[in-house]
Formats: structure tokens, C-alpha cells, sequence
């Protein structure tokens, strides 16, 4: 049942000795990597100063913009030597953050992952096929070195090509799958159009869905659907990738690894902590890194702690659903996705006007975006050439820039709404 019961389980005032100890050994780390270094300077704080586990709200919070401004190596604690591994998030060029690894890391990072995949159920017998990118993305990787870990025989179909990852489900009876959770709904199409029913025609029992925000609504789908139980991953790049929080068995919740990282729930406008049961932002510390350790860094993602026991005996604690961000990063088909990235670059195509919305869609369990842009008046008279032209060099331009491909419609100048204040540039009428 534990991959690990004695961490697993572990009472809660040995929990809190095991993170000061680690809380200790991070800041000592940290204060190693130039940005760090200089803030614990700038602030007077030396590693000695950490006697108990509140002592950590005397650093200030690490946010992401943080992380770009120390691009490339500026968080590094260790010398470049012993890191082994580059990830970054999905989000493209201009807004990714990198994160480095030591074999350590990689290690603590591996062993999360086979913890999480165990306690929902997977073993040794079972054959896990890996659908996600394997690259820079952290879901690919994470989860194929967690499941050899556990000891499964690991199928690395990566994503797409669904007709062949139907064949492989078929061929190699396949009982695990990791997914993400748009991806999962788009599939059953495919299996309906080559007429196989996961229910009948497969082995399929489990299926890990993550990386982007979904419904309980959507996992209920996948679950009739595959005839499997669906676990909601969670995880970032910046506290490594998956395996971050998972679901157990219990499906209640995930459960936060708290042997591996410190966790706050504060207001994200006051930034106020906020007891369990309260949504706000999750802030979290890594407490096994020591390549690239982060010190109460802002993930913008809002949930809340599930106050209460667990049935299944673990002692870290669970919290929420990711009910949103708090900030305006777009997550599209697992691609995270900024406004602002897309103003830049429709702002540099001559041609182009003042005013834009991006409308995003979901049909057959397909994320789409729409993009309105109001182009110079010019292009509305005589030859339309041009403004199919300029459509065109727009929708290149886009999927270059944030590997979607968007529908591009021109519109004449102000013809879109305007707001007072800050623009509403995102409507997002994606239901589940
Ligand atoms: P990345 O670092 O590129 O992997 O993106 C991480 C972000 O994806 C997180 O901060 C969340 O906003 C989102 N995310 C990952 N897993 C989930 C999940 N299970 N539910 C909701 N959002 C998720
Ligand atoms: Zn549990």
C-alpha cells in the first residue's frame, strides 16, 4: 500500500523536525546561488537564523519574474559541474524559466514520482505508457524515470499519433496511461473511429491526468469512458515537474509531498497567510534541491489546504482541485501561454491596429483560440489579397512564437470592445 510508509506516515512533529533540518540545509545551499546570496546580504539574514520552521517568512517570496531575470544561471547553488539536467516550463521562449538538476535532485525527483504512481495503485506488473512530451517538459521525463523507478515495463509513446498509441495500448496491454486530461477526451474519437472500446478491447485500469487545469467533471468522462481511475496530478517545473501532489486511492484530494517541500496558502492581494481550508495562492519551498533551490516561491496557482485525516493513513496534508491562477497566464493544450507574449508579437507586424481578444474554444475536447485583431483601415479597401496575406503572416508569426495554431479573424479598427482600466483581452469559454 506505502511506497515509503515510514515517510508516508510519519507523525506530524517528526514531519516538522525532518523539514527544519532540510529548511536549514536549502538556505545554506541557497545562500551559495548569486541571487540568494545577494538577497539574504541585502536583507541581513544569515542560514543560522532559521531556529524554527516560521523563521522562513523573514526571507521575502521568489517569484517567476525573478527567475527571468537570473536567466540563464542566477539561481545556481552548486557548481555547474554536478548539474546533469535542464527542464523548463512550458511556457515559450520569451517566458520560460530553466531549472537545473543534480543527480541528487534527479534522484529525490524520480523517487516522488514512483511514490505517487504507487499509492495510486500502480506496480511492477503493470505497463505504463507515457503520452507526454518528452523534451524540455517536465511530464515526459519525470514520469518515465518514476515509473522504471517503480519497476513497470514503460512504453515512451510520447504524445500524439493516436491511432499508433491505440495500437500500443492494444499490443502491449497497457494498464497505466499518463495523459493529459484535454488530450484524454480528444483520444476517444479516435478509439470510436477504429471501433475499439477501452472497456472491452483494453487492459487499461489507471490513468494519471495533469498539467492542466480540469474538472471533476472531465475526470468522470475519462473515467466511463477508459473504464479506469483517473488521478489528478499536479506539479510545476520550477518545484521540479509531477509528482509535486497526487491523488490516492481515496481520490479526495492530493496529497502534497511535505517531506520534500514547505507549503503556505496566503492572500495573493495581501499576501496575508491563510489557514487551511482557505483558497488562496500556494507558495511553496523546496526542501530536496540542491542544484537550484527556491525559497517561498509564488506558483500563482489557487487552491486550498483539505483540513481533516486522509482514510488512507497518509500524514501530508491535501489540498484542492488547482481552482485557477492568479495571474493571466492561459494554459492551452499544455502550453502556457501569456497575453502579453501574444500583444508583442502581433504589435510588431506592420499592418496591425491597436486592439485585440483572444477567445478560446473547446470543441470535441479540442482547446481552440480565436484570435479577433483590428488591422489598419487600408487593408479594407480594394485588393483583399493583402489582408488575406496579412492573415497569414500573423497566424505564422503566432505559431512560431507560442506553438498554437490560432484562428486569426481581421477586423476593422475599433470595432473590438474597449474597457476603462485594465483590458479584458481573454474570453475564455472553455466548458467542460
Ligand atoms: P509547467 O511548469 O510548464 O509544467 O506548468 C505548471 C503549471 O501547470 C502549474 O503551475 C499549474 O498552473 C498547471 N498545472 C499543472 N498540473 C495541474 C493540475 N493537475 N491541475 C491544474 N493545473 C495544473
Ligand atoms: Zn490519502
Amino acid at each position: 500500500m506505502f511506497w515509503e510508509k515510514d515517510i508516508e506516515t510519519i507523525s506530524r512533529d517528526q514531519l516538522e523536525a525532518l523539514q527544519l533540518k532540510r529548511l536549514q540545509e536549502t538556505v545554506e545551499t541557497a545562500a551559495n546561488s548569486p541571487f540568494y546570496g545577494r538577497l539574504f546580504q541585502e536583507k541581513g539574514i544569515t542560514p543560522h537564523d532559521f531556529k524554527g520552521l516560521d523563521d522562513l517568512r523573514k526571507i521575502p517570496m521568489t517569484t517567476k519574474e525573478d527567475l527571468r531575470e537570473g536567466w540563464p544561471y542566477g539561481f545556481l547553488a552548486v557548481s555547474r559541474d554536478e548539474i546533469v539536467r535542464m527542464h523548463s516550463s512550458s511556457g515559450t521562449t520569451g517566458r520560460a524559466t530553466v531549472i537545473f538538476h543534480t543527480q541528487s535532485d534527479l534522484d529525490s525527483w524520480t523517487n516522488q514520482l514512483a511514490r505517487c504512481m504507487y499509492m495510486a495503485g500502480m506496480r511492477k506488473s503493470d505497463v505504463f505508457q507515457n503520452m507526454m512530451t518528452y523534451a524540455l517538459f517536465t511530464g515526459g521525463l519525470g514520469f518515465h524515470y518514476g515509473a522504471e523507478r517503480l519497476g513497470a515495463l514503460v512504453i515512451p509513446s510520447g504524445p500524439g499519433n493516436s491511432k499508433r498509441q491505440i495500437q500500443l495500448i492494444q499490443d502491449f496491454d497497457t494498464t497505466a496511461i499518463h495523459v493529459i486530461p484535454s488530450y484524454a477526451l480528444h483520444l476517444t474519437h479516435v478509439f470510436e473511429e477504429v471501433g475499439v472500446d477501452p472497456r472491452k478491447d483494453t487492459r487499461l485500469k489507471i490513468a494519471f491526468v495533469g498539467a492542466e487545469p480540469h474538472s471533476e467533471q472531465v475526470r468522470e468522462r475519462i473515467e466511463d469512458f477508459y473504464g479506469v481511475r483517473a488521478f489528478n496530478s499536479y506539479g510545476l517545473s520550477e518545484m521540479s515537474g509531477p509528482g509535486v501532489s497526487f491523488e490516492c486511492t481515496c481520490q479526495n484530494g492530493m496529497h502534497i509531498w511535505e517531506d520534500a517541500y514547505i507549503i503556505e496558502i496566503v492572500n495573493p492581494d495581501t499576501m496575508e497567510a491563510l489557514p487551511d481550508g482557505e483558497t488562496g495562492e500556494l507558495i511553496m519551498t523546496t526542501l530536496c534541491r540542491r542544484g537550484m533551490p527556491l525559497l517561498r516561491y509564488r506558483t500563482k496557482d489557487l487552491t486550498r489546504i483539505i483540513p481533516g485525516d486522509c482514510p488512507c493513513g497518509r500524514t501530508h496534508r491535501r489540498i484542492e482541485r488547482i481552482k485557477g491562477r492568479s495571474d493571466d497566464m492561459m494554459i492551452l493544450k499544455g502550453v502556457n501561454i501569456f497575453p502579453i507574449q501574444i500583444e508583442k508579437k502581433l504589435m510588431e507586424i506592420p499592418g496591425v491596429g491597436r486592439n485585440f481578444q483572444i477567445i478560446l474554444e473547446r470543441k470535441d475536447f479540442n482547446d481552440d483560440m480565436i484570435l479577433k485583431v483590428e488591422v489598419e483601415r487600408e487593408y479594407f479597401t480594394g485588393d483583399l489579397k493583402k489582408l488575406e496575406s496579412l492573415r497569414k503572416t500573423i497566424v505564422n508569426e503566432l505559431k512560431s512564437d507560442i506553438l498554437i495554431t490560432p484562428r486569426v479573424d481581421l477586423v476593422e479598427p475599433n470595432s473590438l470592445p474597449t474597457t476603462e482600466g485594465k483590458a479584458k483581452r481573454v474570453i475564455d469559454n472553455r466548458k467542460d
